[in-house]
């Protein structure tokens, strides 16, 4: 098959075509460095729109400093480097031209410790990012707004009697889940999460993962994740990240997940998937 960039379709042999995946971010050759330690190396990676990418790996072999750098984020650490393009919908989100707001405003991010701000209320937390970004929403339009998020991330019922509480009073399951809220309310493209359930229990686990399944579809997220299981339950395609002593980290395989799990094509991800590391 051949793709046709002007229709984004795939023509088959026979002249069949059919609706591409669509590419919500893509990673070109990006490599990074802190200092003159080199982390990545010419990373490549294609996010296809309305789906969740599992990102998994062991501990120190880059997966959140690609996240970050998905973000712009790896840009705030003053020793770092980055070398490569990252395009969202098609455009390099590090172009001269382009303000960091056009990615913080496209690109959500939740991190492995819920950081709400505790002593805010439930409801100015959920639209707490929104001034940092320059997004305007009138005072009316923001309870909507509240809510739509609230229920976006599955907490609605849980807080809609206690909007003016703290956040910090939440059980840390919920602060999750408020954090997801929050990052929901510029209304990105894409959702980058981090680790987002490590800190959680296995209950808040769960809602957390119900909440991205129902997020799927309109919203594209790319999740790093150390529990196998999870990533098997969320993600319709999987990266496996590996750093090999002394080498900085690069992508070993990706695919769909259930080929991952199911039929990984190098020994190093058999073994990572299977808990052989
Ligand atoms: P992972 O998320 O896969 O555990 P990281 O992206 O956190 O890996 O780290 C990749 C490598 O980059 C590690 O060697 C780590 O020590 C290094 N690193 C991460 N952040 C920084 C930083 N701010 N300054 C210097 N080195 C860093
Ligand atoms: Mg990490």
């Amino acid at each position: 098959a051949t793709r046709d960039p002007l229709t984004e379709t795939l023509v088959l042999a026979g002249g069949l075509a059919l609706p591409a995946e669509r590419h919500a971010m893509q990673a070109k050759a990006v490599s990074a460095w802190f200092g003159t330690h080199k982390v990545l190396e010419r990373v490549s990676l294609d996010v296809p729109a309305g789906k969740v990418t599992a990102l998994i790996g062991p501990s120190g072999c880059g997966k959140s400093t690609f996240l970050r750098i998905l973000n712009r984020m790896h840009e705030l650490v003053p020793s770092a480097a980055l070398a490569g393009e990252v395009l969202l919908d098609g455009e390099d989100i590090y172009d001269p031209g382009k303000r960091v707001t056009h990615a913080r405003r496209n690109i959500g991010m939740v991190f492995q410790k819920p950081n709400p701000f505790p002593a805010m209320s439930i409801q100015d937390n959920v639209v707490a990012g929104l001034a940092l970004t320059g997004v305007r929403v009138s005072s009316r339009a923001r309870a909507d707004l509240v809510e739509e998020c609230l229920t976006r991330a599955g907490l609605w019922n849980e807080v809609k009697d206690r909007l003016r509480a703290p956040g910090g009073g939440l059980s840390g399951g919920q602060q999750q889940r408020l954090c997801i809220a929050r990052s929901l309310a510029v209304r990105p493209r894409v959702l980058l999460m981090d680790e987002p359930c490590s800190a959680l229990d296995p209950t808040s686990t769960r809602r957390v993962e119900e909440t991205i399944a129902a997020l799927k579809g309109d919203m594209t997220v790319v999740i790093v994740t150390h529990n196998m299981q999870q990533a098997a339950r969320v993600s319709d395609r999987c990266a496996f990240f590996l750093a090999e002593a002394g080498t900085p980290g690069g992508i070993v395989e990706h695919g769909p997940t259930a080929a991952m799990f199911g039929d990984p094509q190098d020994q190093r991800t058999a073994d990572y998937v299977n808990g052989r590391f």
